[in-house]
């Protein structure tokens, strides 16, 4: 068919609902594809959803948005084999609505959300897959299906179609996704009852806990595990570089890591009788800052996961996600009002806006991160070990005085790092946070 839109949009996840959901309420004539059964299908996130991303977009999104539980308490643990030392953060102003964070459950949020994009009066098309573009030289004209007779034509096409976005690297317009710059996460759903889940986590009826892990777990591959508690199941996962797993001298998989983080004696107690529900594994775009692509052309945007934008540091992605969708739809209708064409000097303005807001401005503060990490491995190995360690000195009551603790905890430290390494390491840290 010949029909054209406004504007199209590959893939539903969290980015494509978003410009997909901005651009009909603003009255455009937009068409989305989505290869999965149903949205969400296919889905995979942790998940934390964080409030204010959706809001922009939603504002009454609490009514009937399935949500799992709110966050009232994070947990930050370092781990070696045998213990952890962590920090807790817990507040009561967390327990009062309107609340910021919130777990939850991918195919029922996704699913929810692309009813509202349907609502809003945008074309949703499932159990399609958009093979190529359609190019008119440098200009984007449309796409190509696997159904539905094949071509259709827009002014813009919008592409959300999530880490590894073939259809942009077909186009040229970004070269081959490269191990290092993203992460392979493996995670399941136990289910529990709510109850011995409000017990073991110290929560009521409605709040929960956010546990994120770094340490001896990974092998001294860069990365991380969490655990997240929902209504009436825990989520637990860790991912870790691709190029790592690919490294990895133990040719550990990710699901030998995860049942490794399952029987550390700290976490095993907390999961006991939790049943299976469902395991995946999903890549997250961790590159940062320098892996974002070119993410506008003559009549084409990229948004989401399919950008590289997640920012790896604070383990988010979704809110990225929906804004960089809302800012790209919002480019469009801004365009579209001043009647200007759909090229890359109109939809320059989609990546102003990107700079102006928290996702570029995040990205690059963490810029130097995935370097630095990749270089200092002992962030992953030594530390945590020499933390605990630590820690198990200084709390052992055992006749020594603590002067003499200190110094074989200082001791242990110079030994294992020397103090170039150890000032060397400081300034690493700095640099990857600043
Ligand atoms: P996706 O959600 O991947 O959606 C892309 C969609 O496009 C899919 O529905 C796919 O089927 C469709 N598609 C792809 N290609 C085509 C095609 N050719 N034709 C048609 N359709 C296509 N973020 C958070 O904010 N909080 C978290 O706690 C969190 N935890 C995570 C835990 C894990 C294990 C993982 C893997 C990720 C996590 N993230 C988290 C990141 C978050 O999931 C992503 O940033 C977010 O899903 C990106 O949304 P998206 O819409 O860009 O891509």
């Amino acid at each position: 068919s010949k029909e054209k839109f406004d504007a199209i949009v590959v893939g539903a996840g969290p980015s494509g609902n978003s410009a997909a959901y901005t651009l009909a309420k603003a009255g455009l004539k937009v068409l989305q594809i989505e290869r999965g059964e149903y949205p969400g299908s296919k889905n995979v996130q942790g998940a934390i959803l964080y409030a204010d991303a959706l809001e922009k977009i939603i504002p009454d999104f609490r009514d009937d948005a399935p949500l799992e539980r709110h966050i009232i308490e994070q947990r930050m643990w370092v781990l070696d084999d045998h213990s952890f030392i962590g920090t807790h953060y817990r507040s009561d102003d967390d327990d009062k609505p309107p609340y910021n964070r919130y777990t939850i459950i991918r195919a029922q949020f996704d699913r929810w959300f692309s009813a509202k994009v349907r609502e809003a009066g945008a074309l949703l098309i499932c159990e399609t897959t958009v093979e190529a573009l359609l190019m008119d030289g440098t200009r984007c004209i449309g796409v190509r299906c696997d159904r539905m007779g094949g071509e259709v034509y827009a002014d813009v096409v919008i592409l959300a179609d999530g880490v590894n976005s073939t259809l942009a690297r077909k186009a040229g317009f970004h070269g081959e996704i490269q191990a290092k710059n993203v992460a392979l996460a493996v995670k399941e759903i136990l289910f529990m009852p709510e109850e011995t889940i409000q017990a073991r986590f110290n929560v009521g009826e409605e709040s929960g806990v956010v546990i994120e892990m770094m340490g001896s777990v990974t092998e001294g591959m860069v990365g991380t595990g969490f655990l997240y508690t929902n209504k009436e199941s825990l989520t637990i996962g860790v991912g870790c570089m691709l190029s790592d797993f690919k490294a990895n001298p133990n040719r550990t998989s990710p699901y030998t890591l995860l049942e490794k983080l399952k029987r550390h004696p700290s976490i095993a107690p907390l999961i006991a009788g939790g049943e299976m529900k469902e395991y995946c594994a999903h890549l997250i775009p961790e590159g940062g800052f320098h892996a974002v692509p070119q993410v506008y052309g003559d009549g084409w945007m990229i948004v989401g996961d399919s950008g590289g934008f997640v920012n790896a540091a604070h383990r988010e992605g979704s809110n990225l996600a929906m804004t960089t969708g809302r800012l790209a739809a919002e480019t469009v209708i801004a365009a579209k009002a001043a009647g200007k064409a759909m090229d890359a000097k109109t939809l320059a303005a989609y990546k102003a806006a990107l700079d102006d807001s928290f996702v570029m401005k995040d990205l690059k503060k963490y810029r130097d991160m995935p370097e630095v990490l990749h270089s200092s491995r002992q962030f992953f190995t030594q530390y945590p070990a020499l933390l605990n360690r630590a820690a198990k000195t200084m709390f052992t009551v055992d006749g020594i005085d603590k002067k003499t603790k200190e110094r074989e905890i200082f001791g242990s430290f110079k030994a294992a790092r020397r103090w170039g390494g150890l000032v060397g390491d400081a300034f690493k840290l700095l640099r990857a946070f600043r």
